[in-house]
């Protein structure tokens, strides 16, 4: 992964997060009231079970407190304790079976003596009632609720803790919880004995379930954690048979247990399940008889309450990521293409900028943009070319063929290099190495032609000249024998591709005697009649003629659009005014032809002239035309 790789993936990061940030925060809020809502509903759903079992015990145990101290007051029973005979025990005994057998909260009541002989006892369970044969009745005076007993004051009605039933000091099975009301009866200012009712604990929680529907039924835990009742199979009254009984709430549902000790009623999530509790006691406010209930919400009912929330929740999260992602991904390619085109527009600037000339056209060829330096070298401004076709800086010197074949190439290759000759705003020419490139859109359609050049007027001036200076010859200035040469082939090449076209002639002219001149009046003085005669030659010619210095003394003439005839006369009034204009009497000898298609022969022919008139004298000008040197050979 390349380093822009990873800056993008960082930068794709950096902004989801940020931009999750403040959708996050909200989604968790709405979960944590999801939260509370779930708490709320089972709370509601449970408080009337245990509302109902609360203020139904507390209800039933009044109840039956009230009977307790009616039965304790009854007249039966003064009788019975004021005068044990048989018969009022009997008669006592019998109203107690009745009591049992009609009110099933008693599964004992009994009368013991002031030492805790048990006088009468009547047995009840759910389905029989007995009394107790008197071969039966044990001493409960070592039992701690005796102990208890001897506590209260004459007929105050006291609760002992709920405890198991004992039977000759042995726990009764099935196991039976039992929570003993007791009733010290004092008659004409005498203790008489103990009055103890047995509660049957299991028949009054079944009355606490709401609606009587036993599904209802809160599990009742002392405040050690342990169940005293439970409608689940948890074991009851583990602690009384085995000490670290692992059936205690605060080992099952610690958190549950925390938060019952710190609050009389409420509702708590553990894992996947949903407790509630409200604190209650039994008829006495002794802390011995402190109780919880609890109740353990149906895992299906607050489920739907949860699932449907939460996948609301997800949903609507869901597709907020979404849009982040694609607002995110949005924005990182919005900024990766920014970043790039600000980079290639400062590229582009720094080009724009640098020493090439620029021209940029839009595809039309209408200018839209040229940069410093094209002002610099040209003298336009942008606003003198905006909308203008560059066409405008033409010199003409190039043809229009020229101009095809460029476009040719632009549209083929995109490309187009070469050397052009323009002008500037004030005129003078401009040579240029120019470039042009197309710039196409995605359909590949050319929408800008890019030119740029470099201006080599002056790089061009010194090849030039420096190309002139070796076509000329030192001491006369004239043409030297290259140039004649070059000159020479051209023509030839012209004759050869329009035969039709005009006559060019070719003379060749000789100095007489220049040796003689050399001897008599020295090198140097030789040297200034060839510049002599070399000056009165370019007096006399037209511009398009060319002199040239071919030899020591000799000189070449080539006349465009002049016949034969003409050069003749040209050449002879030349060698006459020569003859006047020097004054050591020089004179010139001449051969004149005209250019054919073959330089070499026009040369000879000329040559062949010049020698005529040497032979014939000198001073003096011989024409060989083609057709003469012809007939000749
Ligand atoms: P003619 O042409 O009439 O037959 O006789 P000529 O004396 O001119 O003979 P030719 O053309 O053969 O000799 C030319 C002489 O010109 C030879 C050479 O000494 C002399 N010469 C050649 N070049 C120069 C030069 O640059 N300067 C000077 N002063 N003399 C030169
Ligand atoms: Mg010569
Ligand atoms: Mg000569």
């Amino acid at each position: 992964m390349s380093f822009t790789r990873y800056k993008l993936a960082f930068q794709f990061v950096v902004t989801f997060f940020a931009l999750s940030l403040v959708p996050a925060l909200y989604f968790y809020s709405e979960y944590k009231k999801i939260d509370i809502q779930a708490v709320n509903a089972v709370e509601q759903s449970n408080r009337n079970k245990l509302e109902y079992a609360s203020a139904e015990l507390q209800t039933t145990l009044t109840k039956i407190n009230l009977s307790l101290r009616s039965l304790s007051t009854n007249g039966l029973f003064n009788q019975a304790l004021l005068k044990p005979s048989e018969s009022n025990i009997n008669a006592l005994k019998d109203f107690w079976l009745l009591v049992t057998q009609t009110q099933g909260y008693y599964s004992q009541l009994r009368l013991l003596d002031v030492n805790g002989q048990e006088l009468i006892r009547i047995n009840s369970s759910e389905r029989v009632s007995e009394i107790v044969d008197d071969d039966r009745l044990q001493n409960k005076g070592e039992r701690d609720y005796f102990a208890y007993a001897q506590t209260l004051k004459p007929n105050q009605l006291g609760t002992f803790g709920i405890d198991l039933e004992h039977e000759f000091g042995e726990v009764v099975y099935p196991l039976t919880p039992s929570y003993r009301v007791i009733i010290p009866l004092q008659l004409q200012g005498e203790l008489q004995g103990y009055f103890i009712a047995n509660l049957d604990l299991k028949r009054i929680y079944k009355r606490l379930a709401y609606k009587r529907n036993l599904a209802n039924l809160p599990s009742v835990v002392n405040t050690d954690g342990y169940y005293l009742m439970s409608n689940h199979g948890q074991a009851t009254f583990g602690h009384l048979i085995e000490r670290n009984s692992e059936y205690n709430l605060s080992n099952q549902h610690p958190l549950l247990w925390e938060k019952i000790n710190q609050a009389s009623n409420g509702t708590v999530r553990d894992g996947n399940r949903w407790f509630s509790f409200q604190k209650s006691f039994m008829a006495s406010k002794d802390r011995k008889n402190n109780i919880i209930f609890i109740i353990e919400s149906d895992h299906k009912s607050v489920s739907p309450i949860v699932n449907d929330a939460l996948t609301d929740l997800v949903v609507q999260a869901s597709f907020l990521t979404i849009i982040i992602l694609l607002i995110t991904f949005g924005f990182v390619t919005w900024n990766y293409n920014h970043q790039k085109n600000s980079m290639a527009s400062k590229i582009a600037r720094a080009a724009m900028n640098g020493m090439s000339a620029m021209v940029i056209t839009d595809h039309n060829n209408r200018i839209v943009e040229v940069n410093e330096e094209f002002t610099r070298v040209s003298g336009y401004e942008l606003k003198d070319v905006v909308g203008k076709q560059p066409s405008l800086f033409s010199s003409g010197k190039h043809n229009q063929e020229f101009y095809m074949a460029m476009w040719k190439e632009l549209e083929e290759k995109g490309i187009w290099e070469g050397e052009v000759v323009n002008k500037r705003r004030d005129g003078t020419k401009i040579t240029e190495i120019l470039r042009i490139q197309t710039v196409r859109d995605q359909n590949n359609i050319i929408q800008f032609y890019v030119a740029s050049f470099v201006d080599i007027t002056h790089r061009k001036e010194l090849e030039d000249r420096l190309r002139e200076l070796s076509e000329r010859d030192p001491l006369t200035s004239l043409w030297n024998r290259r140039k004649f040469d070059n000159e020479m082939t051209s023509h030839s090449i012209r004759v050869k591709r329009y035969p039709d076209s005009e006559t060019t002639s070719l003379a060749l002219l000789d100095i007489d005697h220049f040796k003689r001149i050399n001897d008599k009046y020295g090198h140097d003085e030789g040297d200034n009649v060839i510049i002599n005669v070399a000056n009165i030659l370019t007096d006399h010619l037209r511009e398009s003629d060319l002199v040239a210095r071919i030899g020591g003394e000799e000189f070449a003439l080539i006349m465009p659009h002049t016949s034969i005839g003409e050069a003749e006369i040209v050449v002879n009034r030349l060698r006459t005014a020569i003859h006047l204009e020097t004054n050591m009497g020089i004179t010139v000898s001449a051969g004149v032809t005209e250019i054919c298609s073959r330089s070499s022969d026009s040369y000879k022919r000329a040559d062949i002239a010049l020698y005529e008139s040497k032979s014939l004298g000198r001073n003096q000008v011989s024409v060989l035309s083609t057709h003469e040197s012809e007939s000749i050979a």
